[in-house]
């Protein structure tokens, strides 16, 4: 994939690649680290690849985006902004009180 810098993010030119309705919600989806990964990694079903998933993720440029989007949504699957489900459960339930 190309990309050239602009300001402090890339700018991919293959933004086409993706579904839009995915970039028209999520728009940093285009920076994540897991874009190329395999989507299943990221709904672990063992602790070894939900060690591999919160490894990409650490080193994610849009990880707080992403766990913004995940806890805005409630989205209670997967692993999403470098958080296991049940920390996303713990995080939300200090946020609301
Ligand atoms: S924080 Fe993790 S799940 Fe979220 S976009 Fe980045 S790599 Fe993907």
């Amino acid at each position: 994939m190309s990309y050239m810098i602009t300001n402090t993010r890339p700018q991919f030119e293959r933004t086409d690649m993706l579904p839009v309705p995915i970039t028209e919600e999520r728009p940093w989806v285009v920076f994540s680290a897991c874009r190329d990964k395999e989507p299943d990694l990221f709904f672990p079903e063992n602790k070894t690849d939900e060690r591999t998933a919160l490894s990409i993720c650490s080193a994610c440029p849009v990880q707080v985006d992403c766990l913004e989007y995940a806890l805005e949504a409630d989205i209670r699957f997967g692993v999403w902004g470098a958080t296991t489900e049940k920390q996303r459960r713990r995080l939300a339930r200090r946020l609301a009180s």
